[in-house]
């Protein structure tokens, strides 16, 4: 089971989030076919995504980030809804390149550096709201950080990490938000600094430790209370009718030549995977 955590320090200056999330990693990797470096790439951006979209209050928001870097993998796009249960796909899934000279993936090599992270918010009435920046690494976590920074103006520091088995299974998979809030003095953000550093890199803590326990590791000594315990998944919300609804927009000469040359129009649904067949019936106007 994937799980999200949320907790605040004693002292009220840090609220940090936790993910769990391998089983959704290795979900993603299995729908989409992807290589180590493009379900390192995926699996960062769903545990982001997910810590994000648990923070939207309505039920039916939603939030989508768009990464595209300019890499061999392509576009990234990654959804959540407001309980963190996240969906995304790769525009390139197949994306073989060498690991890093230090032996770990190479996602920013994959992802690319020249480009874009958006995020739009769909608060389930009105316009989306967008905002981007401009990518810094390419490795995600940073990527996140940043936007933060730039559009929320919340300084945080952000960790991601999924670490990917011989066999391309997905072994553990996570990530965590620790944002400093307004007011937080100079001494509290040197501990936290301090406790990042003895907490060492994110992935192989996940390999050893439920999310509750990296928030225990990384606010060590700030006493932490639990606000929030959610179960979280990989989770589309496809259906026959909203696919056929997204049918409704292609030229229905298109849709009559395709009718009658296959009998029937076959949609795979890109982020699940779940395959829907529509025929004449489904069309009463042509
Ligand atoms: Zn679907």
């Amino acid at each position: 089971m994937d799980e999200l955590i949320r907790a605040i320090s004693a002292d009220g200056f840090i609220k940090m989030t936790a993910v769990s999330t391998r089983e959704m990693t290795e979900k993603a990797r299995n729908i989409h076919r992807t290589l180590p470096v493009v379900t390192a790439a995926l699996g960062r951006t769903m545990a982001a995504v997910s810590m994000l979209g648990s923070e939207l209050k309505r039920d039916g928001a939603s939030i989508t980030v768009r990464i595209n870097g300019g890499g061999p993998a392509g576009t990234i796009l990654v959804t959540s809804d407001n309980h963190g249960n996240v969906r995304g796909y790769v525009q390139n899934p197949e994306v073989d390149i060498p690991l890093k000279p230090n032996g770990k993936l190479d996602v920013s090599g994959a992802v690319g550096t020249d480009g874009m992270l958006t995020v739009i918010r769909d608060l389930g009435y009105g316009e989306p709201y967008n905002g981007s920046v401009e990518l810094v690494t390419g490795e995600i976590a940073e990527d996140f950080a940043q936007y933060l920074h730039e559009s929320e103006q919340i300084a945080s520091a952000v960790a991601l990490g999924v670490l990917v088995d011989r066999d391309q299974s997905v072994i553990a998979s996570g990530g965590y938000i620790a944002e400093l809030l307004p007011g937080a003095p100079d001494d509290t953000i040197d501990r936290l600094e301090e406790n990042i550093k003895k907490a060492g890199y994110i992935t192989p803590m996940f390999r050893e430790c439920t999310a509750e326990e990296v928030i225990r590791r990384v606010l060590d000594g700030f006493e932490p209370e639990i606000l929030e315990r959610d179960e979280i998944a990989y989770k589309c919300y496809c259906s026959r009718g909203k696919i056929l609804g997204s049918l409704m927009g292609i030229d229905r000469n298109e849709i009559r030549t395709m009718l009658r040359e296959d009998k029937k129009i076959e949609v795979r649904c890109r982020y699940c995977g779940e395959v829907y067949n529509y025929t004449e019936a489904d069309f009463p106007e042509i």
